[in-house]
């Protein structure tokens, strides 16, 4: 099989047998409803929750569900990891197109015994098959991620042996393989999830393979952990800065109705929430605006030496390493 068919550049190359697929597209015709229309009066609308599940202040009492799911619209589900199950408490956003459905980050819980993301995903695909007159049989699952850090890919392996299911590989290699990209980072590439676009292009800094992907759909941009509302670990400030000047050139060229994070670490009042901790009553929204990220980049082009910037809307851990904003001494090397 080709990995890369669901590319849209590639996609109209690829010829199907019609002996093997007459008889099924024939029987499928009588009952399969017209194509979701995903390109006309842009940006769907959605709503994010007031306040997510945010944990508990005892985390052994805690009555929420491992997982949260929130529709932002009928095609586009919002997930989140309960922070009783991990204090990382990371998002993965579910887009559903006419062919295929992208799940973005896996959370930070393998066993599926201890926290059943495949099943969740599972219900949500079933939900919306349910919704639309589709079978989920029909429906391919990309597995995806942002970056190779454990918090966004530990329950990749729940997937491993789902039917109609690819995911990314855990090697950069592999990871720019499967988006069939040859020029990382400036390379951007469009996914089609069957008439939804999704594109993607390299956003290296807070590690070296990590991606932004922008949904044509809603016009969310997401971008991992190289911009969040929290501790945006830099690891290596140039790539970082220059991933930036990218996605103030992409938000300069399209619209964007929200740049959403993986995590939220941060009070609405801007308090940060230390590492580790596993209830944040107050916390802020995960979305954020294209403002907000044009300010960042503004502030961070007066950054000059590693330390911990707050730029009053996510903190700019530059190459701090483990130093985290509530140690006394200090935020800087000396
Ligand atoms: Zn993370």
């Amino acid at each position: 099989m080709d990995r890369r068919t669901f590319l849209s550049y590639n996609a109209a190359a690829v010829a199907v047998p019609t002996a093997l697929t007459t008889f099924s597209k024939a029987a499928k015709a009588a009952t399969t409803p017209d194509p979701i229309d995903f390109t006309s009066n842009l940006p769907a609308p959605g709503g994010f929750p007031d306040k997510w599940i945010c944990g508990s202040e005892s985390l052994m009492d805690n009555t929420d569900p491992p997982v949260q799911v929130h529709w932002y619209n009928a095609h586009t589900a919002i997930l989140r990891q309960n922070k009783a199950y991990s204090y990382e408490a990371p998002f993965a956003p579910l887009y559903f197109g006419n062919d295929r459905v992208l799940l973005l980050d896996e959370g930070f819980t393998t066993w599926r015994n201890d926290w059943d993301l495949r099943g969740v995903v599972d219900e949500c695909i079933n939900d919306w098959c349910a919704r639309n007159g589709r079978d989920p049989e029909d429906m391919e699952l990309l597995v995806a991620f942002s970056h190779l850090h454990a918090d966004h890919y530990a329950a990749v392996n729940q997937f491993a042996d789902r039917p109609k299911t690819r995911y990314m590989g855990l090697t950069h290699e592999e990871m720019v393989g499967f988006w069939g990209m040859t020029n990382f980072p400036e390379e951007q590439v469009t996914l089609d999830l069957g008439g939804r676009d999704i594109l993607i292009w390299g956003s290296p800094g807070h590690v070296i393979s990590e991606f932004a992907y922008y949904d044509s759909y809603t016009q969310i941009l997401y971008t991992g952990d190289m911009f969040y509302r929290g501790r945006c670990y830099i690891s290596f400030w140039e790539p970082w800065f220059e991933s930036m000047g990218r996605l103030i050139d992409f938000v300069n060229t399209h619209p964007v109705t929200h740049v959403m994070g993986c995590h939220v670490e941060i009070s609405k009042d801007g308090q940060d929430y230390p590492y580790g901790m596993t209830w944040q009553p107050n916390e802020a929204p995960v979305q954020m605006t294209v403002e907000q990220l044009r300010e960042t980049y503004e502030f961070a082009k007066t950054i000059t030496e590693p330390g911990i910037y707050f730029t009053g809307t996510v903190f700019l851990c530059n190459q701090t390493r483990g130093t985290t904003t509530i140690d006394v001494n200090p935020y800087r090397y000396s």
